[in-house]
């Protein structure tokens, strides 16, 4: 069994600033070791359900945060970023089994979490067929593409909803459920357990997972805070102003989606 997790740091248990998920600020530290500790119990779970191959995507800001001699050594692990369109679960493809998703966040707009955002923090939300979407929704469709299912996520309580909302057979674990500019958190030692076990539980039920149909056309809208970089970014080819901060394109291949986002929203 073959399986990818793509990790990033917004919704690790009890992370509530930008200084703490920012490499050389206080905080991080501890919250990079609890995000490889979070790591070390998906690949152990994985590892229980009986996996044989792991990538793991150090997906947060300069994807380099996880400590590779922590984790276990089947892991294959992927730091920084190449530019490929596919982003957080870059190399994904039909020959895994499944994708886990580690320390997943609310989307930009939300109020779930102090640390909401999109790809970035210069846009306001990303809508995906009218729906607003969260980093979540950019990974799973693109697991769909490749004919991989979503099986696992741990992250805050809006994204364990919006997971069970797209496919009402992921497993979730909630790291923290935000406040304002606070989070709720459980013990972060309870919160590993339950990952490990998530993990496990979810892979030994593999056969009952299928990736979700794909849509059959897109409309990507795109709202920038800032109205100037929504009218520069409008001369992306297909793309319109539709309004005075908000970019829409429509396509028919999930893959555009992306090729897009790659160049309106993260460049
Ligand atoms: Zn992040």
């Amino acid at each position: 069994m073959k399986v990818y997790i793509s990790a990033d740091i917004e919704g690790i248990a009890g992370i509530s600033h930008w200084d703490e998920a920012t490499i050389g600020q206080p905080g991080y530290e501890a919250f990079r070791e609890q995000m490889t500790r979070a790591v070390i119990a998906a690949c152990e779970g994985s590892l229980a359900a009986g996996a044989t191959q792991i990538t793991v995507k150090d997906a947060h800001d300069s994807g380099r945060n996880l400590i590779p001699e922590r984790l276990p050594e089947p892991v294959q692990l992927i730091r920084g970023w190449s530019g490929h369109p596919y982003c957080m679960v870059q190399e994904l493809d039909r020959s895994y089994d499944a994708l886990l998703l580690i320390g997943y966040h609310a989307r930009a707009g939300s109020a779930a979490n102090p640390l909401a955002h999109t790809y970035t923090t210069e846009v306001s939300q990303i809508r995906l067929n009218g729906q607003a979407i969260a980093e979540f929704h950019l990974v799973s469709l693109t697991a769909a593409y490749e004919g991989v299912p979503v099986v696992f996520v741990a992250g805050d309580a809006e994204v364990c909803a919006a997971a069970k909302a797209y496919d009402a057979h992921i497993e979730t674990v909630v790291t923290h459920k935000g406040i304002g500019q606070s989070v709720i958190a459980p013990h972060p030692q309870q919160v590993l357990r339950a990952i490990r076990q998530g993990v496990e539980g979810s892979l030994r039920r593999l056969s009952a997972y299928r990736p979700r149909p794909l849509p059959d056309h897109f409309q990507l809208e795109v709202d920038y805070k800032d109205p100037a970089r929504a009218y520069r970014k409008s001369f992306y080819p297909g793309c319109r102003w539709v309004a005075d901060s908000t970019v829409r394109l429509e396509v028919s291949d999930w893959f555009e989606v992306l090729r897009a986002l790659e160049f309106i929203v993260l460049t």
